[in-house]
């Protein structure tokens, strides 16, 4: 794509860096197809090469407008299209520098703003976010239907597991929002790696993994958070721990992303790039075969699995998951259109609610097509998500898994 960009631009560090993704686009329009915002609306400007375009005229200082701030609004950062592009463009890398620049130009209003502060103040903090989901329960019954579905029930599920000491070990991220809506997935994570001899490291002083504030564009946020984690995980990693493991795909692709949010901290640039090197999803440290071995079902119950966008098109991780449940005697129901957006897409959601809808009965018309027992999914957003709508029960894979352990004595 050629573009003429300013000095100023050029000069900068994120310019310099946008600047070079801008230009390895060959303006195919290969990308549009698998959009899910593309397909919906069928309007070139919410599709990847739209985007592209406008983020290209902000950088030669084209005014920049409302309007175009809404169509890179609208993008999931599902980075479909980068799985599509046969040129490797890194859209989501491009559209997250972008995206406080366009902040800067545009501005929003203060409802707008006021929207997305509430998000950061309270969705990362644990007790904040336990004591709002307690107040909207009470009220949820005379809320309207459209905001008793976003009040999830109160979290089930089996939450206890004690750590067995193992000498291979990996610490876990805790997380936030999951600690509070689903507590029961880290417990399951635990005792599956304990049954495969690893013991996974809890660190309660731990913080949210930063993906939050990232998305939202308050990158020095997302950065205090990131040097928090570092700090916590130090000692663990300097004494042998193999990886940090995280049972949510859309932390895990944060985590990664420390490396380039810290690459100019003097200070913790080095331990950053540790950090995001040793990061993975349990699918991704699992031996399939192994945990078969240790986990086996008795019947075979049809499962849906709905592969998260950051495990597909983030960790390149496809299959994995899907390989796991299958060693464990699990049927996997084939998925219309899987590689397709939820709609969860972090705080998406919840500031662009009749985007995400649509996107979730059409995800939830695919899972539920040849009729599963059960939906399993790797990501806490994707998973409370679909279970607004869903009419069958709706988990952490490794929860599917944790009843079916093989007994030493059978
Ligand atoms: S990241 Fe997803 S929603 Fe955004 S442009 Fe790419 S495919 Fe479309
Ligand atoms: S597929 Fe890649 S190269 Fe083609 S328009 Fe989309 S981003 Fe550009």
């Amino acid at each position: 794509m050629r573009a003429r960009f300013s000095t100023e631009v050029m000069d900068s560090r994120n310019g310099a860096e946008m600047a070079s993704i801008l230009r390895a686009c060959v303006h195919c329009g290969f990308c549009n197809a698998t959009c899910p915002t593309y397909r919906l609306k069928s309007d070139e400007l919410d599709g990847p090469r739209g985007r592209i375009y406008l983020i290209k005229s902000m950088l030669e200082d084209e005014a920049i407008s409302t309007s175009s701030q809404m169509h890179l609004d609208r993008c999931l950062i599902c980075r479909a299209c980068e799985t599509t592009c046969p040129s490797g463009v890194r859209f989501g890398r491009l559209l997250e520098l972008a995206r406080p620049l366009v902040e800067e130009r545009v501005g929003r209003s203060g409802w707008e703003r006021l929207k997305r502060w509430l998000i950061r103040y309270i969705v990362p903090h644990p007790r904040r976010f336990s004591a709002l989901m307690v107040v909207a329960r009470i009220f949820k019954p005379v809320c309207p239907a459209v905001l008793r579905e976003l009040v999830p029930t109160a979290a089930t599920g089996d939450a206890g597991h004690k750590a067995v000491s193992h000498a291979r070990k990996m610490v876990l991220l805790d997380g936030c929002v999951q600690q509070a809506l689903a507590p029961a997935i880290n417990a399951a994570a635990g005792e599956v790696f304990d049954r495969l001899g690893v013991q996974l490291l809890s660190f309660p002083r731990s913080v949210c993994c930063g993906a939050v504030p990232y998305h939202l564009g308050a990158l020095h946020e997302a950065r205090r958070y990131a040097r928090a984690n570092i700090e916590v995980w130090s000692a663990a990693l300097d004494a042998g721990a193999e990886a940090v493991v995280t049972t949510s795909t859309g932390c895990a692709m944060m985590l990664k992303e420390y490396a380039e949010l810290l690459a100019d901290d003097p200070i913790y640039a080095k331990r950053a790039a540790r950090v995001a090197n040793l990061v993975v999803d349990p699918c991704e440290v699992i031996d399939a075969e192994e945990l078969g071995r240790v986990y086996q079902a008795k019947s075979s119950p049809a499962i849906a699995f709905h592969a998260p966008c950051t495990l597909e098109h983030g960790l390149h991780a496809a299959g994995r998951t899907q390989a796991c449940l299958r060693a464990v005697g699990f049927e996997l129901t084939s998925v219309p259109d899987a590689h397709l957006c939820c709609g969860s897409a972090g705080s998406f959601s919840l500031l662009q609610p009749q985007l995400a809808t649509q996107l979730l009965d059409q995800t939830l018309t695919a899972l539920q097509s040849e009729a599963p027992t059960a939906i399993a999914s790797a990501n806490i957003g994707c998973i409370m998500h679909l279970r607004r709508r869903a009419d069958r029960p709706v988990m952490h894979w490794l929860e599917l898994i944790r009843p079916h352990r093989v007994r030493a004595d059978q």
